[in-house]
Parts: structure tokens; C-alpha cells; sequence
């Protein structure tokens, strides 16, 4: 027996999805698209701008983004792209004969990936945020980096697509990091399937006539965030075959979620028509009546 496919096997692709964006976002330069930015932080001004090291460009960021607000409030104090520091570094020696004159400025980088062996430059990032805050502050998505090894002129970038791609590689993984580490990022996906082992319970208890429970549930559906695409975890746990007395029975419920609410009413609808395609035999040839009732009984 399927699940009702929420994000279901999209899961991982969503996620890459949601990490590309904040890459693009920020970490890409506006203007040349190489990863090679800095991003400092000011707390005073409650801004965050981006240089890049390949082609100059520098300005604000322009997304107006949580993530934002969560950079000034938290200047990065850790390296979450440390873990994949070595993907690039054997190219460093190429790309230092290759670009040794294009780039002598030696300034900071957040080029940690392709600089930093493993730790030894995170000493000046262990410090704690209060005492961060007050100063701008350079900071990077992932991390900077203080370049140590200017001995030799200077390096640039590299620029190839396979470097390029291995520094993203690394950000993605640094980044996916992050948000395991954070229970309050529980994908939503999770965050549904927490909702849906508590709707289940309650329903093999049979406890979904219950008023307290109905408002636990609602309840439980906004702290996870979710209230939304509850109505597709309703429908999916309280529809059968026989939706018509299914859905008399649990009015009360799905208006809860439904009523007043265009979004949780759009997801009820995917839940219906899950459940007719589930059903089909029986139930595709009554498509307009069942819809007809949850317009009556002004669920949607
Ligand atoms: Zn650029």
C-alpha cells in the first residue's frame, strides 16, 4: 500500500533543488557565475555583500531571503564545506603556473576548498559570535578562508568546469551538512510523516471524532508547518473505497484544516482524486458526485 506521494521520490531531487538555488543565491557570482565570492557580513548595517574573485564584481545581495537574516544574525563560525577541502587542492600548483600574474592582491578568499588542507586556517573562526558581531565581519557560504600561502605571488582561481564543479560539490555537501545537523530543518517530507503516524494513531485509537483531537491535530500540523498538505495526509488515511460516507464522518475534521484556507483546500482536492485513482473502478465513474458533496457539505 502506497503512500499518497507528497514530495515522495522527488525527495532528493527537491533537496539538490533547494541547495542549487541557495548556490545560486549565494555563493555564484551575478555577473560571472563562478563560485569564487566573498561574502561579508554587517551586522551594523544588517547587509551582506558579495565580491567576486574572478571578474571584481561587488555589491549587494540582492535576495531578500531567511537564510539573510539567519547569516547576520549568526556569522559563520564553522567550515561546513571543511569536509570536502581536499577535492580541488591537487590542482593548486596548476593553477598557480597557469594565473601566477593575473592575481597578486593576496586579499581574503573563501576559496577554503582549494587553500585550506584541513583546519589550520579555522583557528581565527572558532571565536564566538558576540564578539563577531559588533565588527564587519568577512564571512562566506560556506566559510572564508584566510589565504596564508601568498608566497608565491598569488593564485587566482580556477576556472575550468571540473574545478568549478568540484568547489560546488563541496558547498553541497558542506551545506547538506548543515541542515541535518538542525532538527528544525526536518525536510517536509519528514515533518509529513510525523503528522501522518499521528493522524494513523489516532484514527486505529479511534479518536478522529474526538473535538480535542481535532485540535490537537491542527495544532501538531502547525508546529510542523504543514497545515497545508495536511488535508492530503487526511485524505489519504481516512478515504476508502466508500468517500462519500468517509467524508459526512469526518466533516468536522477536514474543515479544520479547509476552511478559510484555498491551499489546504487544493490539497484536499489532490487527496480526492488520489483516492478515485486509487479507487478507480468504483469510484472514477462518481467523480463529479463526490466532489458535488465536499461543495455541499462546504469542506471546499
Ligand atoms: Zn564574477
Amino acid at each position: 500500500n502506497e503512500r499518497f506521494i507528497v514530495n515522495g521520490s522527488h525527495d532528493v531531487n527537491k533537496l539538490q533543488d533547494l541547495l542549487d538555488g541557495f548556490i545560486r543565491k549565494f555563493v555564484l557570482c551575478p555577473e560571472c557565475d563562478n563560485p569564487e565570492t566573498n561574502l561579508t557580513v554587517s551586522a551594523k548595517n544588517q547587509t551582506i555583500s558579495q565580491s567576486c574573485k574572478a571578474c571584481g564584481f561587488h555589491g549587494l545581495l540582492k535576495v531578500n531571503h531567511k537564510v539573510n537574516t539567519y547569516i547576520v544574525k549568526n556569522p559563520p563560525s564553522f567550515n561546513p564545506a571543511a569536509q570536502g577541502s581536499s577535492l580541488t587542492e591537487g590542482k593548486r600548483s596548476k593553477r598557480v603556473q597557469k594565473q601566477k600574474n593575473e592575481n597578486s592582491d593576496g586579499s581574503m578568499s573563501n576559496n577554503s576548498m582549494a587553500n585550506n588542507s584541513g583546519g589550520e586556517s579555522d583557528g581565527g573562526n572558532g571565536t564566538n559570535h558576540a564578539s563577531q558581531t559588533e565588527a564587519e565581519i568577512s564571512a562566506a557560504i560556506p566559510e572564508k578562508s584566510i589565504t596564508e600561502d601568498d608566497d608565491d605571488g598569488g593564485w587566482s582561481v580556477d576556472v575550468s568546469k571540473e574545478a568549478i564543479r568540484a568547489r560546488l560539490q563541496d558547498l553541497t555537501d558542506g551545506a547538506k551538512g548543515m541542515t541535518i545537523s538542525d532538527d528544525y530543518d526536518k525536510t517536509e517530507k519528514e515533518r509529513i510523516d510525523i503528522f501522518y503516524e499521528l493522524v494513523k494513531n489516532k484514527r486505529d485509537n479511534k479518536q478522529l471524532d474526538d473535538v480535542p483531537t481535532h485540535k490537537e491535530l491542527l495544532i501538531e500540523a502547525e508546529r510542523l508547518d504543514i497545515v497545508n498538505k495536511a488535508p492530503l495526509v487526511l485524505a489519504e488515511l481516512l478515504f476508502t473505497e466508500n468517500i462519500i460516507h468517509d467524508v459526512r464522518k469526518n466533516r468536522i475534521l477536514l474543515l479544520r484544516f479547509t476552511h478559510n484556507n484555498p491551499k489546504g483546500q487544493r490539497y484536499l482536492i489532490g487527496g480526492i482524486e488520489q483516492t478515485v485513482e486509487l479507487h478507480a473502478n468504483t469510484l472514477m465513474s462518481k467523480v463529479a458526485g463526490i466532489f458535488k458533496i465536499f461543495y455541499d457539505l462546504d469542506i471546499l
